[in-house]
């Protein structure tokens, strides 16, 4: 467990990171690495790690270390890497506000209220997910229904089992793994319950989670009721219209049920930047970053799912790698703000990170699309609809974040234009 007691902090910081997860472990070593001297982590949990200390699961680290990882395993590398950077870190420390100054106002529980300087801020503060309330799914309020994070946290680190009998709303990741990891502890998983045509979650989890363990998904199709007193008893579920997703109520039908796992999305956990006053994307409800993982207020950095939900922790740590050496430069007064070129969403294409890039170097844009496509076209286009660059994908799905590498030699000469991001279909194109 890392916990420094508050008699080891300082006053101030060079660079304080909150959040203690995947982005703020990796930001943290990379802004030391880069010019800050004296960093520290705070996060509100007994130790640092983040989700992945609840991810017991492989499929981690693929990009970041070459191998195969389960959640902890990639956790705890970088957690190795902190503390050979001599990076404090102070567990059970909740943020509340960061003011004007970057003072950085923290509860803890060995000092009360403390507050701590900061000459830059790194924003890592994650996603929570979506509850039943953000769906208003109509009937009783029984026990036994869960978000499937939280049957996540409390099989994996409590060693306790949520019930007999689930149902599984949303197939987004978490979800899809909880539907194997409850089959792997003798829980019946009588299907998993998707509104949209098509699955939220990777592929491979639909095929490794789902088919491999014969776990019907039921496409197009909602939970529209709970029904039990105390303890939840069965759902009713229903088709729904492809276009208004306007469930069919005359063709519902019912299953018996002692657990409801809800894995609807997650929201960037975003309270404290919006304390700041930062500027947000509506799409992504995470700030508007530059190239440098810089938001709206000049040594605020921001990284990981606080800026956008990841489908993979290794681009988390990308992405972190970014806004920590920035944040270093940053201290060093060596930050080079060279953007010049703004980005724009287009057709089919739900959101872009960042949103502003230069011409002078070369950068990864991370982007998700709003609907599947197959033999597509990317394009990044001037206003007058001209292309800048051509790109052919195979297949793109919503859960899968597109990376689109673009290098000095494709922008030369857009200095201060306005480039949009499409993605079309070849077919279409060709018609
Ligand atoms: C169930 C599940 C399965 C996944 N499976 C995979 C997989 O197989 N492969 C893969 O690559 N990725 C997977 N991921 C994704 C990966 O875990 C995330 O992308 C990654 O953890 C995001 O890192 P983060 O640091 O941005 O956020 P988090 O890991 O959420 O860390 C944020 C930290 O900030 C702290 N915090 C928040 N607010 C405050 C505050 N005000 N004060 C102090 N501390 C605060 C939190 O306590 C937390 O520790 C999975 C995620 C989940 C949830």
């Amino acid at each position: 467990m890392i916990t420094s007691a508050p008699h080891h902090l300082r006053a101030s910081y060079d660079v304080v990171v909150v959040g203690g997860g995947p982005a703020g472990l990796e930001a943290a070593v990379t802004a030391q690495m880069s010019g800050a001297e004296h960093v520290l982590i705070v996060d509100r949990e007994p130790e640092a790690g983040g989700v992945l200390l609840q991810c017991v699961h492989s499929g981690f680290g693929l990009h970041r270390f070459g191998e195969e990882l389960t959640g902890p395993e990639y956790a705890q590398r970088i957690v190795a890497s902190t503390l050979e950077h001599d990076i404090d870190v102070l567990a059970d420390a909740y943020a509340l506000d960061i003011d004007e100054h970057r003072r950085v106002k923290l509860m803890t529980t060995q000092a009360g209220v403390t507050l701590i300087e900061a000459r830059a801020i790194v924003l890592a503060m994650g996603a929570r997910e979506r509850t039943r309330a953000a769906i208003r799914i109509p009937g009783t309020r029984p026990a036994g229904v869960f978000t499937a994070g939280l049957a996540q946290r409390l099989v994996n680190l409590y060693g306790l089992l949520p019930g007999q009998r689930a149902v599984i709303l949303g197939s987004g990741d978490i979800g899809l793994i909880m539907a194997r990891r409850l089959t792997l502890e003798g829980i019946e998983v009588v299907g998993v319950f998707e509104i949209m045509p098509h699955p939220n979650g990777l592929n491979r989890n639909i095929v490794q989670c789902l088919h491999d363990f014969n776990i019907p998904l039921h496409l197009s199709t909602t939970v529209v009721e709970i029904h039990g007193q105390n303890r939840i008893e069965k759902v009713t579920v229903a088709p729904v219209d492809g276009d208004t997703l306007e469930p069919h109520l005359d063709r519902a039908w019912e299953v018996p049920c002692d657990t409801l796992l809800i894995s609807i999305g997650l929201i960037p956990e975003n309270e404290l930047s919006h304390q700041m006053r930062l500027r947000f994307d509506p799409v992504t409800r995470g700030p508007i970053v530059s190239s440098a993982m810089e938001c709206s207020r000049n040594g605020v950095f921001a990284c990981g799912n606080v800026v956008h939900i990841h489908d993979l922790v290794d681009f988390v740590s990308a992405e972190a790698m970014v806004a920590g050496r920035s944040a270093g430069q940053y201290v060093a007064g060596m930050l080079p703000r060279l953007d010049n070129v703004q980005l724009q969403t287009g057709e089919n294409v739900a959101y872009c990170v960042p949103h502003t890039i230069s011409t002078e170097h070369a950068h990864t844009v991370y982007l998700r699309v709003r609907k599947p496509l197959a033999a597509c076209t990317l394009q990044l286009v001037k206003p007058d609809g001209i292309p800048v660059y051509t790109q052919k994908l195979r297949y793109v799905f919503p859960a899968e974040m597109v990376n689109l590498k673009l290098h000095p030699a494709i922008l030369a000469g857009f200095h201060g234009a306005v480039l949009r991001l499409n993605i079309t279909s070849r077919t279409t194109e060709g018609e």
